[in-house]
């Protein structure tokens, strides 16, 4: 069994497996193959992979050679690759086409993103460990960016009082980045739809801004669901009356497959004042303001908008670290104790995760969507 790292896009700092995490595969018996300087930015070099074990080869001879192909991003994969595994975070729900070109082309694929979110999968949870990061990162680029002091300061100059930060989303970035807010000093208030995280967001010492009306989520394993028109309404009208009051506004709301909602509009910004700074995690669905720009900073009206949707990738050791180690996880349902390939699909996690597999396509909810979109198509041109 050989298993391949591939380099990442040039916009990406982060590798799939460190050489630490190389480590453990080999001496298991696995043949780790890695593209040469594919560690470089997350500061993990050649000579580490070797020390490890692994053989540094070129794309071409991992593309051809390898059993396992593993990585993040889908973008610069060969569409031409044929009879080929893949590990990765590929967001088939917004790739539709790439899906079934996968399928045709024999190719079986695990996109991690979609892996179920229960405790049995949590180990292997991307989204979870590359989210805790990202709303770290999203407190400390908040703090970094933001004109004034985040704790209160009493000093012989004068005393200033805390900043006050507003976070829209308790999921995995947001909590994070209460904490890492709350440890900055700031005073904290937040609005989430899901009634399970008031009673996080209370234990991290911050303010849960209550909207009644939310729809039930009880069924949507662990995520958001849409909101009614009256819903949407009472929050923003909330959210109008907290942000005229906040100096940070950290986003990160998103529905599962969907685009994510827009809480914050341009009339809203235009009340905040001069110096504030909004960082936007939802901006790859879109973002949660009208005005952000993925991997841009806008400034409009002096407000600094910052739509960041690889914030993960801003802290590239850990961030390839915890991957790596989602991975590893993950890739013990593959490969059996004698390190030959076993894929049960009959096993929860590896049906959701599973993309494409022997031509067809195997993700329940990806197949809903593609088929269902397709008969969809068929009935209105009908
Ligand atoms: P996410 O990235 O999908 O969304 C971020 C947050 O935005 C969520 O808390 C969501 O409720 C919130 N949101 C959506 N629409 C909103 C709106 N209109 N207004 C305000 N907030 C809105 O979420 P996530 O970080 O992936 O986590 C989702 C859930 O999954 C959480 O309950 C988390 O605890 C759970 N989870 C479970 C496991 C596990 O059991 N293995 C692992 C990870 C996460």
């Amino acid at each position: 069994m050989i298993i391949g790292i591939l380099h990442e896009p040039s916009f990406e700092s982060r590798v799939s497996l460190l050489a630490t995490e190389a480590a453990s595969l080999i001496k298991n018996g696995i043949a780790v193959w890695v593209e040469k300087d594919a560690g470089l930015k997350a500061f993990c070099l050649d000579e580490d992979y070797t020390q490890a074990g692994a053989t540094v080869k070129s794309r071409n001879e991992i593309l051809d050679g390898a059993d396992i192909l593993l990585g993040i991003h889908y973008s610069e994969i060969p569409l031409s690759l044929r009879n080929k595994l893949l590990v990765g975070v590929y967001q088939p729900m917004y790739n539709h086409e790439l899906v079934e070109d996968w399928a045709q082309r024999e190719n079986t694929v695990f996109s991690l993103d979609m892996l179920p979110r229960t405790t049995r999968a949590q180990s292997m949870d991307v989204l979870s460990s590359q989210s805790n990061i990202a709303g770290y990162k999203a407190a400390l680029l908040a703090a970094g960016t933001y004109s004034r002091y985040f704790p209160m300061m009493m000093t012989a100059a004068g005393s200033v009082p805390p900043a006050k930060v507003l976070i829209l989303g308790a999921g995995v970035a947001g909590l994070q980045a209460v904490a890492t807010s709350r440890r900055l000093g700031a005073v904290v208030e937040v609005f989430d739809t899901r009634a399970a995280a008031k009673e996080e967001v209370l234990s991290l010492g911050a303010k849960f801004v209550e909207v009644e009306g939310a729809a039930d989520d009880a069924k949507a394993g662990g995520y958001a669901v849409d909101q009614t028109a009256d819903f949407q309404q009472k929050q923003k009208q909330k959210i109008a009356d907290s942000i005229k009051k906040a100096d940070v506004v950290i986003t990160t709301a998103q529905v599962f497959g969907k685009k994510a909602p827009v809480l914050v509009t341009q009339e809203m910004i235009a009340t905040m004042r001069a110096g504030s700074v909004i960082i936007d995690l939802a901006a790859a669905t879109g973002g949660n303001t009208g005005l952000t720009r993925d991997r841009q900073t806008v400034v409009w009206n002096n407000v600094t908008i910052i739509g960041d949707s690889n914030l993960a990738a801003s802290m590239p050791s850990d961030a390839s670290k915890a991957y790596g180690r989602n991975l590893l996880s993950f890739l013990k349902m593959l490969v059996n104790k004698d390190g030959q390939l076993e894929i049960d699909l009959s096993d929860d996690i590896l049906k959701n995760a599973c993309i494409t597999h022997n031509g067809e396509i195997i993700s329940p909810i990806i197949k809903t969507r593609i088929h269902g979109n397709a008969a969809q198509l068929h009935s209105q041109q009908s």
